[in-house]
């Protein structure tokens, strides 16, 4: 039987990929240079339509790197000296808050339980925080930020940098990117792309910082500035994935015709159908019980007797979906509503969840 995959990434292929690979191996495009003007103009073409796509200012750098947690070194890296604040409420926002205090950075937090949410207004944000760090939908608890409260700390902070996670909610989130300084997602998740490859968006105001930065500041793999010089020409400081580059510039492609207004419309769409039926079910029940922060793109439900034998009986019908994270693996299931998949694929995996009892 045809699987269909609603994991939270990796995840269903987006339905051109396939195509778009082949073709890749016919015009040999796993050989060609990394500096080779063909290779120059996937990237520019990539770039091209990302900002298109996803509306991203022409003064803001678009960078590609091996994935999301790259990127959030590479953010801590090149914009904090000494303390960067990160609103943490699952295993994602933990990582990058680790990731600060790997790099011996002072990295503060406001922390709550999985599942709830943040209480903006009443945050206090230390003068010396250089960096403020949001996950904005967090895959671990299904909890999805709004981005006008971003942007109002933001304002109420201009001095400072904000950077934002949208690993698993690019393409559907619409952020204004001119509210915030840098933003970063993988392929692996809206994108329907195999993985191996993330996305680094920067403003110029932080491009300023990363310069600023004492040299004894590590930035060994990657300064903004290096990543600028290369990307001048069309090029990565290191070897890149090439073929993972020239697939999203084909999926950019086909998302542009598709037009992502409708792309984000039909998620809203299906995340209804299957919000419905989970407040409905006596067998399945929303985790976020704050319907404001329940993420439209990764839907995190409860299951009364437990995911193990629900997870089987949906493989059988060859719907795939994520088990819960870590301490909640059977527990709970994670159902990512990813563009990749259409509405009659996402009602049949309604329609299978239906039939568990
Ligand atoms: C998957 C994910 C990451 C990690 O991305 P990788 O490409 O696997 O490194 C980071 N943040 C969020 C919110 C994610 O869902």
């Amino acid at each position: 039987m045809k699987k269909i995959y609603f994991t939270p990434g990796p995840t269903q292929l987006y339905p051109t990929v396939k195509k778009h690979i082949l073709d890749a191996l016919k015009k040999d495009i796993t050989s060609i240079s990394h500096r080779s003007a063909q290779f120059e103009k996937i990237v520019e073409n990539t770039q091209i339509d990302l900002r298109k796509l996803l509306n991203i200012p022409t003064d803001y750098q678009i960078f590609f790197l091996s994935s999301g947690t790259e990127a959030m070194e590479r953010t801590i890296e090149n914009t904090v000296l000494k303390q960067s604040f990160h609103f943490v409420n699952g295993a994602f926002s933990e990582r990058w808050q680790k990731t600060s205090r790997g790099l011996g950075k002072e990295a503060l937090d406001l922390k709550i339980d999985r599942g709830d949410s943040f209480d903006f207004d009443n945050t206090q944000i230390p003068g010396e925080t250089e960096l403020i760090c949001f996950t904005h939908n967090e895959t671990s608890t299904g909890v999805m930020l709004n981005p006008e409260q971003i942007y109002a700390l933001k304002k109420k902070h201009p001095d400072k940098l904000v950077a934002v996670d949208i690993v698993s909610s690019a393409p559907y989130v619409n952020l204004d990117y001119s509210k915030i300084d840098m933003a970063f997602f993988s392929a692996q998740k809206g994108f329907g792309l195999p993985a191996g490859l993330g996305i680094l968006v920067v403003s110029p105001k932080a491009m300023e910082k990363s310069a600023d930065l004492p040299d004894k500041n590590p930035r060994t793999y990657h300064s903004f500035t290096t990543l600028e010089k290369y990307m001048e020409k069309h090029q990565t400081p290191e070897t890149p994935n090439v073929l993972g580059v020239y697939l999203l510039s084909k999926v950019c492609k086909d998302m542009l015709k598709r037009r992502i207004k409708k792309i984000r419309k039909e998620t809203d769409a299906k995340f209804e159908e299957l919000d419905n039926f989970l407040e409905e079910s006596e067998v399945f029940s929303h985790f976020v019980k704050d319907q404001n922060y329940r993420s439209r793109t990764v839907i995190v439900s409860e299951v009364k007797s437990g995911s193990e034998k629900l997870l089987q009986h949906l493989e059988k019908q060859g719907v795939i979906v994520g088990s819960g994270y870590k301490e909640n693996k059977n527990k709970q299931i994670r159902i990512a509503n990813f563009p990749a998949t259409d509405i009659i694929e996402w009602q049949k995996m309604i329609t299978v969840l239906h039939e568990f009892k």
